[in-house]
């Protein structure tokens, strides 16, 4: 989703693991959420002799070079550069990646909860001086190849980031940026739009009662519908409360009605001075370029100024710690009422800029909380009385003063008591008797392997990582050279043996600036937000006159014109054909049988890893086994073995390896769509030089795993039950595509009960109805039918040096594996009869989906489908469901399923969305003029977007392994989809959409809709 709203940072595992690869795929999609894509991008190469570009001390279009640095452990040169009449710093990484990054950084410091940044960040979007259209930025999404493209209000800063690998992209993209944020027209009308207004029910009728709209106001009501969004603004507010973190830069729906217009053209002057703004580059294009169109377009007339005003300071540190109790919503979807309680202790730590202390504390906390070997997991975890660690548990680097938070989701009030003392005994504990080396090491491991990672937004991740600390005026170079720092660590460690336990001694046994949080629900939450939204409303229209009634009434209409008007996208510039026809090129894939075993071989550059993937078909399970595969996945490497308990195995296994994860995959063919298989992907990579014990690790797990301890599995399923609860309000559009799709085929219901929400209430029921050692048996037996040699494919991604050594490591492997007769290889999918059903949950918004079946991925039609879906995303959709009727996004898609889907995200309405759905023949009929050369070829770009969507070298190939996709069959694909005409768009509207389709099926998920109680083909989910 477009313009993210960010709260405190949640627990980050590790600082530079970047972007995990998540195994997706470019040419079909996958179910997960907000899809992070992977890089083909060219893995940097060693440089020998490194010449830097630019010299310190030497001035280069306006801008002083003042630094430059190279850095090995990430083999970058870091340029640091300083406009000399304005101040303005530019950070620019020189680095051998395709995929280049810009953004545009402003410290902002709001002073009121009125969202007053975040609405800005909305309205510099809305037109500028060089480009007066109307949302030049999602007009550019459609006109780019943008691997990134955002805008992100933080608690201190607004930011503007994209990335592509297309340097005539950048070029037109970085234009467009930079004009939106410093010459933005923000005009009143745009403002009424996407802040906020009052307007007419009805705005033709000046008598019909007056509503409050707005594109920010429904956004933060939407984004406070999500209980751990709650909790965390609330963590954050309330333990930095002096300065400007005690508010919500977002806006709370209460009080951005207290802003205005003027405030927000007086902010833009004030906070989007080039003097208070700061700005990266990434990557291997011609930095000269960025200079001389800043100098010249943007900064040589402007005169610097003195940006210290929007400093923050340091939070003074009380002298007694606080305690403070907030409700949430009754969540319907949760644990039951009387556990759905939250509770966690923050305490500030160091000053961000501190940067060795820093990193230090951050390696603390993960000693302290990660994994079955930390204090904090077998003291509050292990007893079992919550849902486990909550979503905001972690170190957070994202203020000025950094924090250690840790705390416990779905546990009943008569244990918060139980918890405080718990967190005191085992910080008491933890100095006492210090940390077991071996769990110390795995950590530091951990940090040193993600180093050697690589990931194909590496540039973007090191902008997220950076923000905070450059914002506050931290030495974000230094910052780079991890390597150091953990070496520094390491000898620190071994001089000192209570090293660590005095500094807990002194950041939590000592810290008095300690906040307890505690949050229970309230079934009246929405009932009241409600009643206090009429009561400002009351105030407000109370306060009004006659005239302002007539202003008000007015200027609806005004608006309305105002969104009715073409805009004039002309002005905007484009690619062409030309610019995008090459397609990316990989290394070749080599497909070999090893000992009756399908291999792919990838040989490309991988920095020193081997990165091994083990897909294990999972279509002969018995349905009850099926169902609990997503369990099975999730708790297969937290049981240990027989021959290493749980914690021992998580300890050796993360001293060598990156740990093994298991996945679930659910494949449709995709050549007819006609039957579908499940696999399990078994995930993993390491150094080169440990990669006998990766294959050491995997053989143990997959022969000897082992069920027995019940009481732990027990504790496992309960956490995982809290956890996919959590989430469902801020992907509700993924969760309404699987409910839609799972009217269409069996295997859309199969699927839904296996990601969907279907799958919540499942695992409830079965949590009731089952005993724990009869789900054991069925875990054990799920892995004795899927672990077979024949049974498994297998994808080993590595460098050609090192490839001999990897296969023989291999060959070894799979001698241990033991084969069974033949399996069954997939199943046939049925369709459905048409019906529509309407998950009930207690929040103010909905998410809307429509879908039914089309073809195959491989069918002709799908690649014309897959553009008339963009096509009609920002035609008809965007326009209608998000600009017209104010939800936050709408869109439309087809799967490699063969499933097309109608979504909105965030939405006022049901039922007219629905509608609007629906009518999408007849707009094409209505606005035939539409489908021209320019739309079509915008929508090509779309879909360009994600096929051309970069890939990390360790998932290269995976289309193959899931889907048999080849890379042949992509390119083709890719071509075919380059050379849908205009007539064949037309054609495939009459085809697909002029008659109801045989086979769909409409989901709602939101608040209660009385009259679809007796509507016809509703199912009601309470
Ligand atoms: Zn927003």
């Amino acid at each position: 989703m477009l313009s993210r709203f960010k709260l405190l940072g949640k627990a980050r595992p590790n600082i530079w693991r970047a972007q995990i690869a998540k195994h997706n795929c470019k040419s079909v999609s996958t179910y997960e959420r907000y899809g992070a894509s992977q890089t083909h991008g060219e893995v940097p190469q060693l440089i020998h002799q490194r010449e830097h570009k630019y010299a310190e001390g030497k001035v280069y279009n306006g801008f002083l070079c003042e630094h430059v640095e190279y850095i090995s452990d990430f083999e970058l040169t870091s340029y640091t550069l300083r406009h000399q009449k304005t101040g303005t710093e530019l950070w620019h990484i020189d680095r051998n990646d395709a995929n280049n990054v810009f953004s545009i950084n402003f410290r902002t410091t709001p002073f009121d909860s009125t969202g007053l940044p975040h609405i800005l960040e909305h309205l510099v979007l809305c037109g500028s001086k060089n480009y007066p259209v109307r949302d030049p930025f999602f007009k550019m999404l459609n006109r780019s190849v943008a691997t990134f493209m955002n805008a992100m209000t933080g608690p201190d800063y607004t930011i503007y980031p994209f990335s592509t690998m297309n340097e005539t992209d950048f070029r037109n993209l970085q234009r467009i940026y930079l004009d939106a944020v410093f010459r933005p027209n923000l005009l009143y009308l745009d403002f009424l739009q996407e802040g906020w207004r009052l307007e007419n029910e009805d705005i033709q009728d000046c008598n019909s009662k007056l509503i409050i709209k707005g594109v920010v106001y429904n956004e933060m009501k939407g984004a406070f519908s999500e209980n751990s969004q709650i909790f965390s603004q609330n963590l954050l507010n309330n333990m930095l409360p002096d300065h400007t973190y005690g508010n919500v830069s977002g806006g709370n729906p209460l009080e951005i009605p207290k802003l205005s217009h003027k405030d927000l053209i007086e902010f833009h002057q004030k906070y989007y001075h080039p003097s208070n703004s700061r700005i990266y580059s990434y990557g291997s294009f011609d930095l000269t370029k960025t200079l001389k169109l800043l100098d010249e377009e943007y900064l040589s007339e402007r005169t610097g100024i003195d940006n210290s005003y929007s400093e923050i300071p340091r939070q003074q540190r009380w002298q007694q710690p606080r305690n403070v109790h907030i409700s949430s919503r009754l969540d319907n979807m949760g644990a039951a009422f009387d556990r759905q309680n939250q509770i966690a202790i923050a305490m500030l730590m160091c000053d961000v800029t501190n940067l060795q202390e820093s990193f230090e504390l951050n390696v603390l906390s993960e000693v302290l909380i990660r994994g079955p070997n930390s204090a904090f997991y077998k003291s509050l975890i292990e007893p079992n009385f919550s849902g486990g660690y909550n979503r905001s548990t972690g170190y957070s680097s994202d203020t000025k003063d950094t924090a250690f938070v840790v705390g416990l989701q779905d546990l009943r009030v008569e244990d918060f008591t139980k918890f405080n003392e718990l967190f005191d005994q085992t910080i008491a504990h933890s100095i006492e008797n210090g940390f077991e080396s071996q769990h110390v090491e795995s950590i530091l491991h951990s940090l040193e392997l993600s180093l050697k990672h690589q990931s194909p937004h590496f540039g973007n991740a090191l902008l997220f990582n950076s923000t905070a600390l450059w914002n506050n005026n931290g030495d974000i170079v230094s910052n780079l050279r991890v390597s150091e720092m953990i070496s520094s660590l390491r000898t620190s460690l071994s001089r000192n043996k209570t090293y660590f336990q005095e500094k807990i001694q002194k950041y939590f046994a000592n810290n008095t600036h300690r906040l307890t949080l505690t949050m229970s629900p309230d079934a009246l939450y929405q009932e009241n937000f409600k009643q206090a939204e009429s009561e400002m409303l009351r105030q407000i229209t109370d306060a009004l006159d006659k005239e302002k009634f007539k202003q008000i009434f007015q200027s609806g209409l005004e608006l309305d014109a105002f969104q009715k008007l073409k805009p004039n996208t002309d002005i905007l510039p484009c690619l062409t054909v030309n610019d995008v026809s090459e397609p990316p090129k990989w290394p070749k894939l080599i497909v070999e049988t090893i000992q009756n075993v399908q291999t792919q071989i990838c040989k490309v550059s991988t920095n020193e890893i081997t990165y091994l993937k083990c897909l294990f078909n999972a279509s002969s399970l018995s349905q009850e086994e099926t169902l609990l595969l997503p369990l099975f996945c999730n708790v297969i490497n937290n049981m240990g073995t027989c021959k290493y308990d749980f914690r021992e195995f998580d300890k050796q296994v993360l001293s060598k390896t990156s740990g093994l994860d298991f996945k679930l995959n659910f494949v449709e063919n995709v050549r007819d769509a006609k039957s579908y298989k499940i696999g399990v992907m078994m995930d993993t990579y390491a150094l080169d030089k440990n990669v006998q014990e990766l294959f050491y690790f995997c053989q143990e797990l997959l022969l000897n795993f082992d069920f027995t301890d019940t009481e732990r599995l027990k504790m496992l399923i309960e956490n995982y039950i809290s956890n996919i609860s959590v989430g469902v309000a801020s992907s509700g559009h993924l969760y309404a595509m699987l409910g839609a799709n799972a009217l269409v085929t069996d295997a859309g219901n199969l699927k839904s009960l296996l990601f969907g929400i279907d799958h919540i209430e499942f695992m409830k029921t079965l949590v009731q109805d089952n005993n724990t050692i009869d789900i054991c048996k069925t875990l054990k037996s799920i892995g004795k039918k899927i672990f077979l040699k024949n049974n498994m494919k297998v994808a080993i991604n590595t460098t050609e040096s090192y490839l001999a050594t990897a296969l023989q490591h291999y060959r070894n492997f799979l001698q241990t594996l033991p084969s069974l007769d033949k399996t069954k290889e997939s199943t046939e999918i049925n369709l459905l009869d048409p019906s529509c059903q309407h998950y009930i949950m207690d929040i103010p918004v909905n998410y809307c989906a429509k879908a039914f079946f089309a073809v195959s991925y491989l069918h002709p039609d799908h690649p014309k489908l897959r553009v008339l879906a963009k096509l009609l995303s920002a035609k008809y959709l965007l326009p209608v469901v998000r600009e017209k009727n104010g939800a936050y996004g709408a869109g439309a898609k087809i799967s490699s399923d063969g499933i097309f889907s109608f979504y909105s995200y965030r939405d006022p309405h049901s039922t007219k969305t629905l509608d609007t759905f629906d009518k999408t023949y007849e707009w094409t009929c209505l606005e035939k003029n539409v489908i021209d050369q320019q739309a079509l070829f915008e929508a090509k770009l779309g879909v360009l977007q994600q096929l051309d969507s970069p890939i990390a070298p360790g998932n290269i190939g995976i289309d193959y392994l899931l889907y048999a996709v080849s890379q042949d069959m992509f390119q083709n694909y890719r071509s075919r989809m380059l050379s849908v005409t205009v007539d064949e768009l037309h054609a495939t509207v009459d085809k697909y959409l002029k008659k109801p389709p045989t086979n769909y099926g409409k989901c709602i998920i939101g608040p209660e809709i009385k009259e679809l109680e007796s509507s016809h083909g509703w199912k009601i989910i309470k």
